[in-house]
């Protein structure tokens, strides 16, 4: 453990973006580099892509609508739905909000969160239900559990949806892949792309340090704003806030903490595997069911909400690490580490905009910049 880190020692379940979710799993496995993993359980969504909030601002604004009005959001039948204050609903194409998408998605190759424990998304299953794909033993305990403890209740899935899923996760490897390859020809490196041995992990990052996260990930728009670099930084010298992370002070030698962390740096074959990655469509997993939480009024079926409930109603976990939205402006991502089951209540729905979340999980009032 690198001294002066305070990151939280809680158990921890979160949820979170197939790209967050890689952050966690490289904590999880860089330990010696970083320190211990605070992320006991992790729920993973599925994600096409994420929007800018700012170029969405702007846009909205052409049609005279303010982003304070807007209190959900949903992607649907190819438009983008805006519920507002007033009990209206906008519209968008999605084409059109295709221009909002950030950077960093176009080189994603990930559609279901392939490295949780659980993912859960909407394509696959009927209006009101969730998708949920069981990856890993501990996700298949807290589902069971669930299911006879009914928090949540589910059901085989459709071949047709199956059908669909696969579709789309193929798609957005396809897509993403042509971009990856552009970039590469460029000169603008994906370098998250480049799997490395094992053995060569370390040595490949022994001299890394912010300025080359700078170089590698922030300056060539690929960083996803996760915040894993300020949690794990052990000076507590990152800036990270709605944008770019920035650095406050001097690296000490040897440090690579942050370097390691980062989603959109190098990734060992001990973690995922390049060739599989692209021919799998979900990744690996152990099953594929549609499920419905009935008590809670989600996203989807509101099972992320019901799994990270019970979690911590039964001390399955300390603490969850959830997004809540602004209470100024409704759209707004705010992440939140809670251990009250009525905050996990609340912060159901999706936030269709990028969030530091792992920001929440940093201790201490040492924190120099950026922490609160
Ligand atoms: C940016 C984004 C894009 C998505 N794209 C797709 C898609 O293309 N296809 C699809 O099937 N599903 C997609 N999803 C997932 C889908 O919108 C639902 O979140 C999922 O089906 C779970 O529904 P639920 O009712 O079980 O969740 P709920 O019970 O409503 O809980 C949702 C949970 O998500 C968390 N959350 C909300 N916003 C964010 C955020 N920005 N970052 C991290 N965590 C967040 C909240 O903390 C909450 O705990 C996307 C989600 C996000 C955040
Ligand atoms: S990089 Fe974008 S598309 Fe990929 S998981 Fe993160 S938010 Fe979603
Ligand atoms: S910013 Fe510097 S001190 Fe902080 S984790 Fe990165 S390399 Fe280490
Ligand atoms: S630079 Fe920091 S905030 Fe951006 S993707 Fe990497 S770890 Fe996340």
């Amino acid at each position: 453990m690198i001294e002066g880190n305070k990151i939280n020692k809680d158990k921890i379940a979160m949820v979170g973006t197939p790209c967050q979710i890689l952050a966690a799993a490289k904590m999880d496995k860089y330990q010696d580099i970083i320190g211990e993993s605070p992320i006991n359980i992790s729920i993973g969504l599925f994600c096409m892509e994420n929007f800018s909030y700012n170029y969405m601002k702007e846009l909205l604004s052409h049609y005279n609508i303010n982003m304070k009005d807007i209190k959900e959001c949903r992607i649907e039948k190819g438009y983008l739905w805006f519920f507002l204050t007033q009990d209206d609903v906008f519209k968008i194409p999605l084409d059109e909000a295709k221009k909002c998408i950030r950077k960093s998605c176009q080189i994603c190759m990930d559609f279901t969160s392939e490295l949780s424990d659980i993912s859960v998304g909407s394509v696959g299953s009927p209006e009101g239900w969730s998708t949920i794909i069981i990856r890993t033993d501990k996700g298949l305990k807290l589902v069971d559990d669930a299911e006879k403890d009914n928090y949540i209740k589910t059901r085989p899935i459709s071949d047709k949806g199956l059908i669909l899923m696969d579709k789309l996760a193929m798609e957005k490897k396809k897509e993403n892949k042509v971009e990856i390859s552009r970039r590469e020809r460029v000169g603008r490196p994906v370098i998250s792309r480049r799997f490395l041995p094992e053995e060569d992990f370390e040595a490949e990052i022994a001299d890394c340090q912010f300025k080359d996260l700078k170089s590698d990930v922030i300056d060539i728009g690929a960083c996803v704003l996760c915040g894993a670099c300020f949690l794990v930084c052990p000076e507590n010298i990152i800036k990270i806030e709605d944008r770019k992370p920035e650095v406050k002070g001097e690296c000490p030698e040897g440090c690579k903490a942050c370097y390691a962390a980062c989603p959109r740096t190098y990734v060992s074959e001990g973690i995922t595997d390049k060739e599989e990655s692209e021919r799998k469509p979900f990744g690996d997993y152990i099953k594929i069911v549609s499920a419905k939480a009935p008590m809670i009024n989600g996203q989807d079926g509101g099972v992320a909400t019901a799994l990270l409930s019970y979690a911590l109603s039964n001390n399955i976990v300390d603490q969850v690490l959830v997004v809540d939205k602004s209470s100024t402006e409704p759209w707004k991502p705010v992440p939140k580490l809670t251990d009250n089951v009525a905050e996990v209540l609340e912060a159901s729905g999706t936030k269709y905009a990028a969030c530091p979340t792992f920001k929440s999980l940093k201790m201490g009032k040492e924190v120099k910049s950026g922490g609160k």
